[in-house]
Order: structure tokens, then sequence, then C-alpha cells
């Protein structure tokens, strides 16, 4: 059976950008307390009634997928193993037509168990964050002794097909900022994809802070006194990792540099809060309703024609160098990551 064309357009802003990847919040519940992302006695939670169901993820992803042109889909959170669901929501995303890419942001704990799962309900690849090989670093920058559970996730995932693994790391001063050549030592020597992610301001605690943050040259320059690295030729896209090839490649290494190398003119993204919110944009202060509209019987083409409109409200840019930058009320960690 050929796939059906979307029939009501897509999902475009006021610039001419077209958004085809979804990302999808699960929960905004975590099993880690990672320092730079929520404070060690967490957050306070969504509600039960809060949090979109199971069938109600699946509607507003078949909205996305089958009327509006969104062909990925990254389920992530908060920590979106813990979701009960999860295998079910999988299992009918993939289902859609066009079956979308499907892929999933996790720590990693419980991947180990979870991967062959997964994998057979049609998840095609995960990211698993890592910012440390350290135990007792591990232990202090996510104030769980886990990282034996998140090595064991990585390579679950890797026999369980869930390729490429990527890793995404945040490195951070006087924390983990010696760390990049010992972390891409570990993802080449295992065959993931390593990223690194310049800390952004969306922490709960409100401690950013730009002067300290480890910037993409900062990373390089780190790399480069171990490996030698070159502009990976490939197309970029609307990828937010800038790659290079390492020694000459086929190995490649990323920086999201979103703070000092922005990427907003590429972005194709949208995203979905656990209590069906869409946001535009990771650093959006403002976002729109689906959850409340759903609940009240819009039909499917109201849920796209509104989900179109908040499209439309997308700005240029992030605007975290503009001297009026407000970081957003959600953190991290209740937007997805
Ligand atoms: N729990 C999952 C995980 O650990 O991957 C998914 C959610 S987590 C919020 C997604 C990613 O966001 C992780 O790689 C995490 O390191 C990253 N992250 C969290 N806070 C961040 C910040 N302030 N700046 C940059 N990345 C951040």
């Amino acid at each position: 059976m050929t796939a059906a064309p979307p029939t009501e357009g897509v999902l475009v802003d006021r610039y001419g950008r077209v958004a085809r990847d979804l990302r999808v919040s699960l929960t905004d519940k975590c099993n880690l307390r990672c320092t730079y992302c929520m404070p060690a006695e967490g957050l306070p939670w969504l509600a039960g009634p809060q949090l979109l169901g199971d069938d109600e993820i699946v509607r507003l992803v078949r909205v996305a997928v089958e009327r509006l042109g969104v062909t990925e889909v990254r389920f992530t959170g908060g920590e979106p193993l813990i979701r009960p669901g999860l295998v079910k929501i999988l299992t009918e995303v993939a289902a859609l037509t066009p079956r979308p890419r499907i892929s999933l942001t996790t720590n990693g704990i419980g991947l180990a168990r979870l991967a062959p799962a997964l994998r057979a309900a049609g998840l095609d690849r995960v990211n698993v964050s890592l910012d440390t090989l350290d135990r007792d670093r591990f232990t202090r920058l996510t104030r769980r002794d886990r990282l034996v559970d998140v090595l064991a996730g990585l390579a679950g995932a890797a026999t369980a097909g869930l390729t490429p693994v990527k890793v995404n790391s945040v490195l951070m001063r006087g924390v983990n900022d010696d760390e990049a050549p010992a972390l891409l030592r570990f993802a080449l020597d295992h065959g993931y994809e390593l990223r690194f992610i310049e800390q952004m301001p969306l922490d709960a605690q409100h401690g950013w802070d730009r002067a300290s943050m480890v910037t993409a040259d900062e990373i390089l320059a780190s790399l480069a006194g171990a490996y030698a690295l070159t502009p990976d030729p490939a197309e970029r896209g609307a990828a937010p990792a800038e790659t290079w090839l390492v020694g000459g490649g086929p190995a490649r290494v990323g920086v999201i540099a979103s703070v000092t190398r922005p990427f907003c003119g590429d972005c194709d993204r949208t995203r979905l809060t656990a209590d069906g919110q869409v946001r535009a944009c990771l650093f959006a202060t403002d976002e729109s309703d689906l959850r409340g509209a759903l609940r009240a019987g819009a039909d499917d083409a109201e849920l796209a024609r509104r989900w179109q409109a908040a499209m439309r409200g997308k700005r240029a840019g992030h605007g975290i160098d503009d001297p009026a930058f407000l970081q957003p009320a959600r953190p991290m960690s209740a937007i997805g990551g």
C-alpha cells in the first residue's frame, strides 16, 4: 500500500520553516536528579488527570503524522522509560501511515531489560544521556549510583538493534569538562555516536550562567588534543548537531551548540508536553493547549488547525542572547529535552 500524503498541509511558521520532527514528552518525572536539571527533592510533578493518557498521545501523534506532515517522532521526558504505556504507544505510533521514524531519548536506566520489547514495538533507535564514565562523578552529578545500569542500557540497545545508538553528553566546568576525549574514546570503542550538548538556560533552579558554561569551541579544543577532527562533508540539514569526522572518518562526533552557534533558522521541530501543550520552541514562553480542545471534543481537523496556529507564533530565534531573554517557566524536564 502506498503512503497517503498529509491531507491538510504542514506545520509552517511565518518564516517558512516547516516542522517535520515532533518531540513528545511522556512524563515530567525522572528517576535521576541531575544537578543541572532538577533539585534533589524533585519538582511538583504533573497530577494524573493533567497528563495525557496513552490514547490521547497516540491521537495527537496521529494528527501530526497523518494531517501535518510530521515524519519523525522522538519520545522523551522526564524519563520516558518510566511511562507504563510506552510499549503500547510505540506499537500504535509505528502502525501509522505514513510510518514515522521513531526514536527515544533516555537516561538508559532499565533499557537493558526493555530494549528488545521496545524494538519489537517499533522503536527505531535511541539517544542515551551519559555525562561521565566515572562512577563517583556520576553519582554526584545525577544523585543516584546508576552508572552501571546506564552502561548496560547502552549495550542492550545496541544488541537489540536500536541503532545508531547516540550518546548525549553535557559538559560542566569543574565537574566533567576534562572528560571529552574519554567520552569520545568510549563511544568509538563501542560504535556509539557521541554528541556534546552545550548547557542551556533550562534548569529548574535557574542556575545557568553563560560565563561558566562550556562552549562548543572549548569542547572542540579539548577533543583536538587527542583526535584529528575534520568537518563532516555530509549535508547537515535540520540536524541540531554540527558533526566532525574523527581521524578521517567514518566515525563522527557532534556538538549541539544551541547557545554559541544557534541553528534556529533550520529548526524543524515542534513539541508536545506530557500535559498536552504544544510548544513551537524549547525556549518558548507561550504554549497552546491541545489537551483542553481534545477533551472538549475537538475533531482531528480542529486539532490540526490549532497546532498550525501555534506554529505560526514561532519566533525567529530562541533569543538567549537578547538582553530581554526570559527563561521559560517550564524546566527542560517538563518540556521534554
Ligand atoms: N531523561 C531523558 C534523558 O536523560 O535523556 C530525557 C530527558 S533529558 C531532559 C534530555 C536531555 O536533556 C539529556 O541529555 C540531558 O542531559 C539534557 N539536558 C537537561 N538539562 C539540560 C540543560 N540545561 N542544557 C542542556 N541539556 C540539558
